[in-house]
């Protein structure tokens, strides 16, 4: 915590429910921390509290490039046969109205629309799904991705040139199908893979896609290679297998650590950093929640486009990695309004 600069870890437990998770929260300093619920079966309390601390300080960063009022935060779900899921939701969404608006929530992976359902009938610190609440947090993500993907291959080519381009998408979930939607309404050629073979098939079939071996999705010859599915995927082992000329895609935390986007700056292959990228639901998120207003999609995507450009520039400009320009970036407005603050 002291070497991340972290504010306050809040394990709960809630005996009713069976509800065991941490809620991590990295930096307030520039107003209220915002952060998704993640339910997932870790293997025990230190890999959850690992991955609320990585995720937290990644959401700072998304809200210190997006030049958000907001910091960043996450909690983490120990998934558990034992836990009662509505309950513990709706324990969740109990606590948020406890802290009074320090936090606020909204969906990740493990938690959809009706585990929000849960926690939003409990407190005003939440997403609600319904009509009521911001509204298309996923598309917003794509849109950010989608403008994040096009800016890279015009640092690369001064042009987007989509007919041309081969893009293969890892993960076919909510970002990963709406990802490859985008791509193939602008003519680009686009190959997919996801672990749910069901779910692969379907989506192939709705979009006319081509799909690849989840196992040999990393050594496919292509433009973009867009990881849509969990973080961590790039180490050592699958950058040396990389085909791609940019990496570029909606997950977060895609590289195992973060000297991993040196190694991709070294093998010649763009990067632009998942952080920037896929910060679209949080804009829209946080637009809702501090200003009242439902940020366009398309604004949120020239916006996030506008950001990718400018990092890229920079990391041409210092003969930088664009992973090391954008966190340097990030720990530098994070300094200063530490600094305003006193
Ligand atoms: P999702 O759960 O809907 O989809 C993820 C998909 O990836 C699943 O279908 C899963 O089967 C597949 N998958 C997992 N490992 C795979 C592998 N090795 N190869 C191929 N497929 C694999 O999740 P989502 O909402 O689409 O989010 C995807 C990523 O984007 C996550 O890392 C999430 O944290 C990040 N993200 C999402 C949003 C959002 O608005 N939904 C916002 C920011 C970041």
């Amino acid at each position: 915590m002291a070497r991340e600069g972290f504010e306050e870890v809040i394990a709960l437990h809630d005996a009713r429910s069976g509800l065991r998770a941490f809620l991590a929260i990295h930096d307030s300093s520039a107003g209220p921390a915002f952060g998704g619920i993640r339910r997932w079966a870790y293997e025990d309390e230190d890999q959850a509290l690992r991955d609320s601390l990585r995720l937290a300080r990644a959401m700072t960063y998304k809200c210190a490039l997006a030049e958000l009022s907001a910091g960043g935060a996450k909690m983490v779900v120990l998934d558990r046969p034992t836990l009662d899921v509505p309950a513990g939701y709706r324990a969740i969404g109990d606590f948020a109205e406890r802290l009074g608006g320090r936090w606020y929530t909204g969906p990740d992976v493990g938690t959809g629309e009706a585990e929000m359902r849960s926690v939003a009938a409990r407190t005003r610190y939440a997403t609600d799904p319904g009509p009521e609440g911001p509204g298309q947090l996923a598309e917003a993500t794509v849109e950010g991705v989608f403008r994040g993907i096009e800016a890279a291959l015009v640092h690369l080519d001064g042009q987007a040139d989509w007919p041309r381009r081969t893009a293969v998408v890892q993960g076919l979930g909510e970002v990963g199908a709406g990802l490859a939607k985008r791509l193939v309404e602008h003519g680009a050629r686009v190959r997919a893979s996801d672990l749910d073979a069901e779910r692969a098939v379907d989506v192939s079939r709705q979009l006319g896609i081509e799909l690849v071996d989840p196992a040999t999705e990393f050594d496919q010859a292509c433009d973009v290679f867009a990881p849509c599915a969990l973080g961590g995927i790039l180490h050592d082992l699958t950058i040396a297998r990389l085909r791609c000329r940019i990496v570029a895609g909606g997950a977060n935390n895609v590289l195992a650590r973060s000297a991993h986007g040196e190694r991709l700056h070294e093998r010649g292959i763009l990067f632009a950093p998942d952080f920037v990228l896929n910060a679209g639901a949080l804009v829209r998120g946080a637009l809702f929640h501090l200003e009242g207003r439902r940020e366009p999609i398309d604004a949120i995507g020239r916006r996030i486009g506008a950001t990718a450009a400018r990092i890229l520039e920079r990391a041409r400009e210092d003969g930088a990695s664009p992973a090391r320009v954008a966190i340097d970036e990030a720990e530098d407005r994070l300094a200063a309004r530490r600094a305003r603050r006193g």
